[in-house]
């Protein structure tokens, strides 16, 4: 899905001393222009830094609009092409000076990897947003839909040291829930046994009325598939939490 351009800086800036011009600045020309989708985002940048460069601008609004341009894509090859191919138009210092601006920005070094997008990269699966249920985690979880029709299907991911509380997925007839490891290391524990260690490809088939919960090793992110299996009334009974006590006792 294309995401939409919010823009904040006129208002930030201007709204007390122009709030005419703050609300054309984000609500016209970023709200509804940027917004249109007959070009794409990527050729309305270059639109962009060419008019700035063509009108002899290449103060901060210019350099706002190549970091712009970098963020939608345009390549270090692709910038040096269109500067020198707009130098040709618009005058040789015009270029040397934009010039300057775009070396500083597409040689800077790729921001750093977050633990989160390095662990993303080594599992198939998503790991999606923050999980919405996280009321009932310990620690930080993620969710992402794997299948939304016929049978349910999430990835669910949970940081090192999160788990979920003690629940019990209920049903009149059916249910229950499957979980098959995609990533990482963590456990699987029923209420009055041993917890089972769960890594990439091992499944765990929890039946309708269990008592359970399943998370993360201390020191290792872990995502498994959750596989709701249908059933009558199925429905989720969320139990108190993992205790830290019990927890800190797994390896
Ligand atoms: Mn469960």
């Amino acid at each position: 899905m294309k995401e939409r351009i919010v823009q904040t800086a006129g208002r930030e800036q201007l709204g007390e001393f122009a709030p005419m011009f703050a609300h054309l600045n984000d609500d016209v020309l970023f709200g509804e222009v940027w917004n249109d989708d007959v070009l794409d985002g990527k050729t309305k940048c270059i639109i962009t830094v060419v008019s700035l460069m063509a009108s002899g601008i290449t103060d901060s609004s210019l350099l706002y609009h190549l970091q712009n341009a970098r963020a939608h894509g345009v390549t270090r090859a692709e910038i040096a092409a269109v500067i020198t191919h707009a130098t040709m138009y618009v005058g040789w210092p015009r270029g040397w000076a934009v010039f300057r601006l775009a070396k500083d920005v597409w040689n800077e070094t790729e921001p750093a990897l977050t633990e989160k997008d390095r662990y993303q990269n080594s599992i198939f699966f998503p790991v999606g947003e923050k999980n919405p249920y996280g009321q009932f985690f310990t620690g930080q979880s993620y969710l992402a839909p794997v299948s939304a029709e016929q049978v349910p299907v999430f990835n669910v991911t949970f940081e090192p040291g999160c788990r979920n509380n003690w629940h019990i997925h209920h049903a009149a007839k059916g249910g229950g829930q499957m979980l098959i490891c995609v990533g990482g290391r963590g456990f699987y524990q029923e209420w009055g046994r041993e917890a089972v260690e769960m890594k990439p490809g091992d499944c765990v088939n929890i039946p309708e009325g269990v008592k359970h919960w399943h998370g993360a090793a201390q020191d290792t992110w872990f995502s498994h598939l959750a596989i709701e299996i249908p059933g009558e009334n199925a429905r989720v009974e969320w139990l108190e939490a993992v205790s830290d006590e019990e927890y800190a006792a797994l390896r």
